[in-house]
């Protein structure tokens, strides 16, 4: 059986960056899109909470949907400072990243809480995006493919679907350092996810979309997503600027 290949996403993470006037860019970036030849996949920008709503509403009728980086896992309540994932649903976004490495390591979040997070964001009906990745350390050790099947297996909930959920595989390594694992690394370390995720959600586990994340930009894009069993990417500091993130979309037209 041959299968298609997924749609795949360009999703970018703002991280903490952008203000209103960001919006300009993200304008320019629906424009490019716009007025560019047609990708062939989805796009997908993650800015602080804050620009949310304004962003959402900008963006409305476009190609461009405008996720968040994080939400708590429960809907309400006494948790000062926390989003939650119907507050994102109510500010207009589609998506959440849940789990990326810089809330694993600045915050201490375990798997077990971002499986959490990712079941508040299907009850919202929302996709949740679930980052999992090995740091520096680990590599090295040749756990790779241990650590980030422990941090699936725990991070994904029960239940999850190929419209409800995305996994992004993020070496730490490469996040924000111009560092790439190599094309075969990652379809290797993506292979292994696919095959976790088939035999957890049968048919749902072949349709779900694996981004690459870490260090991809325009010059890089085409390469690292050209294996099968990559579907898109997430991109940290390359999304910031509307030429650099359709220069990575480049990948898909
Ligand atoms: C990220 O923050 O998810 C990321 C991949 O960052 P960068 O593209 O800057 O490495």
């Amino acid at each position: 059986m041959i299968e298609d290949k997924p749609t795949a996403i360009a999703a970018g993470n703002w991280k903490m960056n952008g203000l209103k006037e960001s919006l300009e860019e993200l304008l320019a970036l629906r424009s490019a899109v716009e007025n560019g030849s047609d990708a062939d996949c989805e796009i997908l920008i993650c800015p602080p909470f804050t620009v949310i709503a304004a962003f959402a509403e900008a963006m409305k009728g476009s190609k461009v949907r405008i996720g968040a980086q994080d939400c708590h896992f429960k809907e309400s309540g006494a948790h000062t400072g926390d989003i939650s994932a119907s507050m994102l649903k109510d500010a207009g976004a589609t998506d959440v990243i849940v789990g990326h490495s810089e809330r694993r390591a600045d915050h201490g979040e375990s798997s077990e809480l971002i499986c959490r997070k990712a079941e508040a964001v299907h009850k919202e009906s929302l996709s949740a995006i679930i980052c999992v990745g090995e740091t520096q350390a680990e590599r090295e050790a040749g756990t790779t493919l241990s650590i980030v099947a422990d941090q699936l297996s725990k991070s994904v909930p029960e239940g999850s679907t190929a419209s409800n959920t995305v996994i992004a595989y993020e070496p730490v390594w490469a996040i924000g350092t111009g560092l790439t694992p190599t094309v075969d690394d990652v379809s290797e370390v993506h292979d292994a996810i696919r095959a976790d995720l088939v035999e957890r959600f049968g048919d749902d586990g072949r349709a779900m979309r694996i981004l690459y994340g870490g260090s991809v930009k325009p010059s890089n894009a085409a390469v690292l997503m050209a294996p099968f069993s990559v579907n898109g990417a997430l991109v940290g500091g390359a999304s910031l600027k509307a030429a650099d993130f359709n220069g990575i979309i480049d990948a898909w037209r």
